[in-house]
C-alpha cells in the first residue's frame, strides 16, 4: 500500500492510499473516488452492491452449497472444515452495450454445403473485472445488477477488503467489445461450421464502475484444501472446487 502524500482526496483532503497499478482509488475516510494519476475527482457513476451476510450467516450458504447437487461427497457439509472466510469488494466495469454482428459462413453438415448469412443482435450489461491479476470467473458470475445503489462507504463492513480499479473505462470498454465478439463467434458455431466473415458494430451506452461483495472461502476436506466463491449480495455460489467423490469405504 502506497500513501501518496501529494495526492489528496478531493473531498476530505486525506492522503489517498493505493497500491501500484491502481488507477482509481476510493478514500477510506469519506468514500470519495479519485483518479490516482491526476488527483482529479472520478466522475463516472460509481455503484455498490450490498453484502447481506456476516461471517456466521455466510456459513449457512456454504453448507447449503455443500449439501446441494449429486456431484459432491454426501458427507461434505458435515466433514468439511471452513478455514477462511474473507469478504472482498471487487471492482468491475459494467458496460451497457448493443452489439450487432453480421456474418457469412458455411454450413457443412449437409451435402452439398451451403453458404449462410445472418445477424446476431444483442444487448448486454457486460461485466469486466477491473483487476489485472485477480482470478475471478467473471462469465459465471450473474451479477445482481437490480440491487445496485450509489457507492456508499458507510455500508462497507470494517472487516472487508476493497480493491481499487487497475483498468480505465476506455480499456474496459475495449475488453468488453473483444469479449463480446468472441462470444458471438462462439454462438455462431451453432449455425455455421466455418465463418467466412463477421463484422460487429457496437453502440456503447454507458460504463458503470461497480464494487461487488464476494466471499472468498477456503475449506479443508479429507486433508485437501478447496476454494469457493459466494456472491455476498445473494448468497449463491459463483464457483467452487468440489472434492472427488470417494469410492470404497477407506
Ligand atoms: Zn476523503
Amino acid at each position: 500500500m502506497v500513501v501518496a502524500e501529494d495526492i489528496r482526496c478531493s473531498h476530505c483532503g486525506a492522503p489517498v492510499e493505493f497500491t501500484p497499478g491502481e488507477i482509481v482509488a476510493t478514500c477510506k475516510y469519506c468514500g470519495f473516488t479519485t483518479v490516482v494519476e491526476t488527483g482529479q475527482v472520478f466522475n463516472f457513476e460509481h455503484s455498490l452492491l450490498l453484502n447481506r451476510y456476516d461471517e456466521t450467516q455466510i456459513e449457512e450458504s456454504i453448507r447449503d452449497w455443500m449439501r446441494s447437487g449429486f456431484l459432491k461427497p454426501s458427507n461434505l457439509a458435515k466433514k468439511a472444515r471452513i478455514t477462511e472466510k474473507s469478504l472482498v469488494y471487487l471492482p468491475f466495469w459494467v458496460v451497457s452495450i448493443e452489439a450487432k454482428s453480421i456474418y457469412k459462413g458455411i454450413f457443412e453438415r449437409i451435402t452439398p454445403s451451403i453458404v449462410k448469412e445472418g445477424t446476431i443482435e444483442k444487448e448486454y450489461n457486460w461485466l469486466v473485472l477491473a483487476r489485472e491479476a485477480t482470478e475471478f470467473p467473471t462469465r459465471e458470475y450473474d451479477v445482481p445488477l437490480e440491487g445496485k445503489m450509489p457507492y456508499d462507504f458507510r455500508r462497507i463492513e470494517g472487516f472487508a477488503q476493497i480493491l481499487n480499479s487497475e483498468i480505465e473505462k476506455d480499456e474496459a470498454t475495449e475488453l468488453a467489445k473483444q469479449q463480446i465478439e468472441a462470444h458471438h463467434r462462439f454462438l455462431l458455431q451453432q449455425d455455421v461450421d466455418k465463418i467466412v466473415e463477421m463484422k460487429t458494430d457496437f453502440n456503447v451506452k454507458q460504463a458503470v464502475y461497480l464494487h461487488a461483495p464476494i466471499w472468498f472461502i477456503k475449506y479443508d476436506y479429507r486433508g485437501e484444501s478447496y476454494q469457493l466463491l459466494i456472491d455476498g449480495a445473494t448468497g449463491t455460489a459463483i464457483k467452487g472446487d468440489i472434492p472427488q467423490k470417494g469410492f470404497g469405504i477407506l
